[in-house]
């Protein structure tokens, strides 16, 4: 990027009313069959205009019901009908598929929605993708009975998709791993090496976001039980300083993550979450900017990509809005201070 400061999102935006019901994980389609494709495709305009004047715009995931099981959805390998009980993140209990053979990729899950985002602007684009551990810990395994092996097939069928994203125009691969933030032996152990597995061969850009959740429940009760500081970061940064990821996408705004610790992952260029999506106050461009300014302490000026904490689904379209316009006005006023 040649511009200073360039903005986007970690990935979804609030879906239209007539797609599906609004403030809503997993909400299910109110259309079908043609109808579904159009209305896809009409709310990826939409969600282009939702991003005006943000510098590196995203699908806003209009086109899945969710950022892990759309993906495995695709795959075959995983039986949707055998449900198993799990904890998630260690955190709350979901019912969940069950792997019940080898897991593989035999069609593009993104790649038509891509080219057509890839039509509709001429801005850089960035594609959201699962990262292998988040996958892992959204099924139950009753085939490899190995968390590192499903992960690392996983890898492969994500790296299948990234290369033809990346021939379809996307020019920033993001692999979203709110699992780095809990499982820090295996982060070390595996999770750092299926994630390279993934972006083994692409040429284009590659991001990893880790945060601490959507602005649901689940998340807010488990953020109450990390203590004044949250050093999650502190036990997976220097390893992803090492390895071959680009970017960093990680969270600031109202959180307790010290500061300090985007240091340990200096020389990567940083997504510096300046907008919190687990409340719908609006940020005012001076607050934004006062987060990416303390940021640059960490962080070179030509490495600060503003970004939002996490994705903004489950918030009103007007407050994702609001806060989308804040993270533009308020890079801009720091812009014009550098
Ligand atoms: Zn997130």
């Amino acid at each position: 990027m040649s511009k200073l400061l360039p903005t986007s999102s970690a990935g979804s935006l609030p879906k239209p009313t007539w797609l599906a019901e609004p403030e809503t994980l997993w909400s299910p389609w109110k259309l079908e069959g043609e109808a579904l494709v159009e209305g896809k495709q009409d709310a990826l305009r939409v969600a282009l205009q939702e991003q005006a004047g943000i510098d590196i715009v995203s699908d806003g995931e209009q086109t899945r019901q969710h950022f892990v099981t759309t993906f495995i959805e695709h795959l075959s390998g995983v039986d949707f009908e055998k449900r198993q009980t799990v904890r998630i993140r260690n955190r709350y209990d979901a019912s969940v598929p069950t792997v019940v053979g080898a897991v593989e990729r035999h069609q593009p899950v993104f790649v038509e929605d891509a080219k057509f985002l890839r039509s509709q602007t001429d801005k850089p684009i960035k594609w959201a993708l699962p990262g292998p551990m988040t996958m892992i810990d959204t099924l139950y395994d009753d085939h490899y009975k190995s968390r590192e092996k499903l992960a690392w097939e996983f890898a492969k069928a994500l790296n299948q998709e990234a290369r033809e994203l990346e021939a379809a125009g996307v020019d920033i691969i993001q692999f979203d791993e709110p699992a780095f933030n809990v499982f820090f032996d295996e982060v070390n152990d595996w999770g750092i090496a299926a994630l390279e597995r993934a972006i083994e061969g692409l040429k284009c850009e590659t991001a990893v976001h880790i945060c601490y959740g959507y602005g649901i429940k689940a998340n807010t009760d488990w953020k109450k039980t990390l203590g004044s500081e949250w050093r999650q970061y502190e036990e997976v940064f220097p390893k992803l300083q090492q390895s071959n990821i680009d970017i960093v996408s990680l969270e600031c705004q109202n959180s307790h993550v010290p500061m300090e610790l985007i240091e340990l992952i200096r020389g990567k260029k940083v997504m510096v979450g300046a907008i919190d999506v687990a409340n719908h106050a609006i940020e005012t461009p001076e607050q934004v900017a006062a987060t990416l300014k303390k940021a640059l302490q960490f962080v070179d000026a030509d490495k600060l990509y503003p970004c939002t904490n996490c994705g903004m689904a489950p918030l009103p379209r007007s407050v994702a809005r609001g806060k989308l316009q804040a993270l533009r006005a308020g890079a801009e006023l720091l812009r014009r201070e550098l």
